[in-house]
């Protein structure tokens, strides 16, 4: 068996328990919220936590396997990034005190994509704007179309990424190490993955960035007549 399929088994296998854990914490954190036992229910809001995090984990495992490979037949069809990306900020709208604001409401021409992968893509890309800029107060996502193709751009005022790590942040697993990425959760397959999305729908993904100014990550899709 190949570490790919290894890996790819492993994950999937501990999806399933790992997804349930995670539901029956919140079921039980509800619980003991209503009652007078504070500490039960902070703890049980931790383990809650980290569970979110060992299933987001094995997703991203199993993501790997399938995506890196190239093994996954992608099903497309003509969908609105405006809504998807509308969706995603809704989203995670309720997650942080920095304001995701939508630069303009342009009406975008249907890209060919699978809508579960693209929208996969907003929210890694905007989950890592806002995990990337801590003490900031606002996000830019701007939607354009032209030239065949249509693009959004995501605009961070955080961290920020050095010259040096700029080529690498799309591979497998690098974080930055030169205190980019310390002390915040991930393991550096989140942008791996949503590359290969782009990629896999005729797509690219750029990024602008310089250290302790902000990011910009920008994703184009070709534009497909309906
Ligand atoms: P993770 O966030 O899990 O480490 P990613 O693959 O999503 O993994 O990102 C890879 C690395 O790229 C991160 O560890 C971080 O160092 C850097 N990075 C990604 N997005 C941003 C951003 N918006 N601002 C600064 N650094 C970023």
């Amino acid at each position: 068996m190949s570490w790919y399929s290894f890996i790819g088994i492993a994950s999937h296998e501990l999806k399933t328990p790992a997804t349930s854990i995670h539901a029956y914490s919140q079921l039980l954190y509800e619980e003991l919220a209503a009652t007078p036992d504070k500490q039960s229910a902070e703890l049980v809001m931790k383990l809650s936590e980290q569970v979110a995090r060992l299933t987001r984990l094995t997703k991203d495992l199993l993501d790997v396997t399938r995506i890196g490979q190239g093994r996954e037949n992608l099903k497309k069809e003509p969908l609105d990034l405006m809504k998807i990306i509308m969706e995603a900020v809704e989203e995670l709208q309720i997650t942080t005190d920095i304001r995701l604001a939508i630069a303009e409401h342009p009406s975008l021409p249907p890209v060919a994509g699978n809508q579960d992968r693209l929208r996969q893509v907003m929210i890694n890309l905007l989950s890592n704007a806002i995990k990337y800029s801590p003490g900031t107060h606002e996000i830019i996502i701007r939607p354009e179309a032209g030239n065949g193709k249509v693009s959004i751009s995501i605009q961070d005022f955080g961290v920020g990424i050095s010259k040096d790590s700029l080529g690498k942040i799309f591979d497998r697993y690098y974080r930055l190490d030169d205190g980019g990425a310390a002390g915040y959760p991930g393991v550096g397959l989140g942008l791996y993955i949503s590359s290969e999305i782009v990629r896999q729908h005729g797509g690219e993904i750029k990024v602008n960035s310089e250290k302790n100014k902000g990011s910009i990550f920008t994703v184009s899709l070709p534009v497909n007549d309906y």
